[in-house]
């Protein structure tokens, strides 16, 4: 049998996923020159681009501007988008081995770490990508509540998704009527009582996780003041010897960024941001009723352990009076049906982006992985690039010496027949930019980027389909 990628058998490839780390894949894929391709990407919701849409945080519109690039891909003759469809609940890994000879599981980290402390399941204490998922309209997170008529709210961790909770939690009325924030979103944040939001952070300000740009934006709101306790952004010893010793510039200017914010006087804006380094929390206290009303903290100390520094709780305690929590510690990813997972890291086991089965030992022949699942929730959008590079060298290196999966069914009509059949209101490229020109048109009436669908029946209605209730078989 001859290899496929020529014109006569062109190399079909699923992409499970449709956000950067899918179309970085399709990317790579698509530069090469001698190659035949046609991709399928699915994804379970009705549009494309995933945390592009429902992670990147709405007041930071410019980072959506990739989306352009992903457009570009999207609109070529061998590229298919398939929303709507569901990875073992309208297709399962068998019928994509039946028609596809590469599949890519670039699905990302949909879930979050938990902090294991006592109270944290109270009312009041939440994952901070619920709480992202919910202000960026995703259909799944819209019926969500969280009680902004408390004053003081707790935001764990220091990373950039905590400085985006603390900052959506702190901007005004008027900043966020400019953004695309989902419109029942910006209804409650409207109410909002917050006054005093904690950023907690469990190591020191050099080991702070967020980046210099986002710290800095956080010092210049205009509807909240920074605050940094001085003793706190001051490094100790151990953190100053490995600064000196690394010379990593980017963190000694966080480092000033953070001192500079904490020399200055407060202006008396009508909220406070408070960032606090070298505490953790151990406990959330509840009141008779199973809400959150106080968070139990500890204060650290740096310990040099295994060439890294790392807290080290002391004997002081303090408690902070807060009524909403959010852990920002980190996503996580969730094993899909039928596909390795490692439940110790969150991620589909694999080396330079093959999978590799967990028994064997082996890669999976004609299976693959990118972005978050495949290495953690780390980096940048732009990290995702050359993480799916490596992931399409490994493919092309195997398509080469034939060690492709060899499907019964290779035509891109057989796979739509499929889909067709097991998802009628599956939603094509084409049909997201229908859905995608209503959104920025209903924005232009309020001078917004676009006001989000955030209903799936809501989206098929717009399309002219009728939503339907499904009973469907994969196996
Ligand atoms: P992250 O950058 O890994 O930060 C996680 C934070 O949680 C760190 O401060 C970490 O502290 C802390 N943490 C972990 N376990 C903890 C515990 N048990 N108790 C207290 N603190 C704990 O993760 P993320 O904020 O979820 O962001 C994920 C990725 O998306 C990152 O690469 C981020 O840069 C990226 N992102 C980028 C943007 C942007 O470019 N604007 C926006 C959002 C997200 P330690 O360092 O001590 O472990």
């Amino acid at each position: 049998m001859s290899l496929p990628g020529k014109n006569s058998i062109p190399l079909r490839v699923a992409i499970i996923g449709s956000g950067p780390a899918a179309f970085y894949a399709v990317e790579a894929l698509f530069k090469q020159k001698d190659l035949a391709v046609e991709v399928d990407m699915f994804d379970r919701l009705p549009t494309p681009y995933g945390l592009v849409r429902h992670g990147v945080a709405p007041d930071h519109q410019k980072i959506k501007s990739v989306i352009k690039v992903y457009e570009k891909l999207a609109t070529k003759p061998n590229f298919r988008f398939y929303g709507n469809v569901e990875l073992g609940r309208h297709v399962s890994v068998a019928d994509l081995r039946n028609y596809y000879h590469q599949i890519v599981y670039a699905t990302g980290a949909q879930t979050d770490r938990a902090l294991d402390i006592p109270g944290e399941a109270l009312n009041g204490s939440h994952a901070a990508t619920e709480f992202v998922a919910w202000y960026n309209g995703h259909p799944d997170y819209r019926d969500c509540q969280f009680d902004l008529s408390q004053e003081r709210v707790a935001v764990v961790g220091v990373g950039n998704v905590a400085v985006d909770v603390a900052r959506i939690l702190c901007r005004t009325n008027e900043e966020l009527a400019e953004t695309d924030i989902a419109d029942y979103a910006m209804k409650v944040l409207r109410h909002s009582k917050v006054k005093e939001v904690y950023m907690l952070g469990r190591r020191g300000p050099a080991q702070a996780a967020f980046t210099n740009p986002e710290a800095k934006e956080l010092g210049e709101m205009p509807g909240a003041d920074m605050i940094i306790f001085p003793d706190e952004a001051a490094l100790d010893p151990l953190s100053e010897a490995e600064l000196a010793a690394s010379g990593d510039r980017e963190t000694k200017r966080k480092v000033e960024i953070l001192q500079e914010i904490a020399a200055r006087a407060p202006e008396d804006k009508p909220r406070r941001l408070v960032l606090r380094f070298l505490v953790s929390p151990v406990e959330l206290i509840g009141d008779a009723s199973d809400h959150v009303t106080a968070m139990k903290i500890v204060k650290n100390k740096l310990v040099e352990s295994r060439g890294k520094l790392s807290a080290r709780p002391t004997d002081a305690y303090e408690e902070l009076p807060v009524g909403l929590v959010f852990r920002s510690v980190g996503y996580r990813g969730v094993p899909l049906p039928d596909v390795p997972f490692r439940d110790d890291w969150g991620i589909i086991p694999n080396e330079a982006g093959r999978i590799i089965d967990p028994e064997s030992k082996q890669p999976l022949l004609g299976e693959y992985v990118t972005g978050w699942i495949k290495r953690g929730p780390s980096g940048v959008i732009g990290t995702n690039k050359p993480d799916a590079v490596e992931t399409v060298g490994c493919m092309l290196e195997d398509l080469n010496r034939g060690a492709t999966l060899n499907p019964a069914l290779h035509t891109a009509q057989a796979a739509e027949d499929l889909i067709a059949q097991r998802q009628p209101n599956f939603i094509s490229f084409a049909d997201w930019q229908r859905l995608d020109q209503i959104e920025v048109e209903r924005g232009k009436a309020q001078g917004r980027p676009r006001v989000k669908f955030v209903d799936v029946d809501e989206m098929l209605r717009a399309l002219g389909r009728e939503p339907i209730v499904e009973a469907v078989e994969t196996r």
